[in-house]
């Protein structure tokens, strides 16, 4: 065994679909070519937007598809006092503080200070209670975000920067409805688990230098990322439940594996799952091995 360790993290908001298989099979494909270890995360911090059963369901979809964890999987609601233990040790450094701001208050803030709305209308919080409450209630924790461009390198992007002060601003640990934010449980337990390498879909690249920022003010090492294309609804937008993704069919998992490796540019044949996998995990190490800047390049 390698020192690899990769993760497939859902949120079980409902069963794996088309897209979802993409990020389960990379993160599998990727740990497997390495000689790595290949865990399992529920990620189900966001009770609100659970489905019952649905964790259940999508470990029941990866093991039809042949892909089984090397260890039980790890469930985030379960691990709540670790989250507190970062946050106040955040809290202690300096690096968190408490605001009292509702979303109300921070449109108005930012329309005062004439700063238009971004795009997808996520609120760039404008800094209002980083130097204290103003006599309001504490709601929510966030982290005090340094300026400058923080550059990262993925695997498959290349180089990415951002600048999260100006286009995030200081972000949320723990809400004001007491649930933790996805950004600190994932920074938090990708650590605890030794994840090395992080595969996920490429809607989540821009919230790695949140994560990496969060990495950092907590002294925790940064792992490789390779964020996988994304299977596109028939509106243009990433595959979801919303805009008719279907749960994947346990009935023939071989052609719903076939049709993630097309995505992830993987074509081989196999008569069964077992053949196709290892055919196909030959095909992704070859890969990284001959063409490493084109085909998701050499890790660590
Ligand atoms: N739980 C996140 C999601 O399903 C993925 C987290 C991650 O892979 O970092 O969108």
């Amino acid at each position: 065994m390698s020192g690899y360790v990769g993760r497939f993290a859902p949120s079980p908001t409902g069963p794996l679909h088309a897209g979802s298989l993409v990020a389960a099979l990379a993160s599998w494909l990727d740990a497997r070519a390495q000689g790595g270890r290949w865990l399992v995360r529920i990620e189900d911090v966001d009770t609100p937007r659970c489905a019952p059963g649905a964790a259940e369901r999508i470990l029941q979809q990866l093991q039809r598809c042949g892909l089984s964890p090397d260890e039980a999987p790890w469930v985030q609601s379960t691990r709540g006092a670790a989250y507190q233990q970062a946050l106040d040790r955040l809290i202690a450094a300096g690096r968190a503080y408490p605001c009292g701001c509702t979303r109300r208050d921070i449109a108005q803030a930012l329309q005062a200070a004439g700063r238009p709305r971004p795009r997808h209308g996520e609120l760039v919080y404008p800094g209002t209670c980083r130097d204290g409450l103003h006599g309001r209630r504490a709601r929510a924790w966030r982290l005090r975000v340094e300026a400058g461009v923080l550059a990262w390198e993925d695997r498959r992007l290349g180089a990415q920067r951002q600048d999260v002060a100006a286009e995030v601003g200081d972000f949320v640990l723990r809400r004001a409805d007491g649930l933790w934010a996805y950004q600190i449980a994932v920074v938090v337990d990708d650590a605890a688990q030794g994840v090395t390498q992080v595969v996920r879909g490429a809607d989540l690249a821009d919230n790695t230098p949140r994560q990496i920022l969060l990495q950092r003010a907590l002294g925790l090492p940064t792992p490789g990322y390779l964020h996988t294309p994304l299977v596109l609804g028939a509106n243009g937008e990433k595959l979801s439940k919303q805009n008719g993704a279907q749960p994947l069919d346990l009935g023939d998992p071989l052609a719903a594996l076939c049709a993630a490796g097309h995505v992830l540019g993987i074509d081989v044949p196999g008569d069964d799952i077992a053949a196709w996998l290892a055919a196909a995990t030959r095909q992704w190490q070859a890969r990284w091995r001959t063409r490493p800047q084109a085909g998701y390049p050499a890790p660590l």
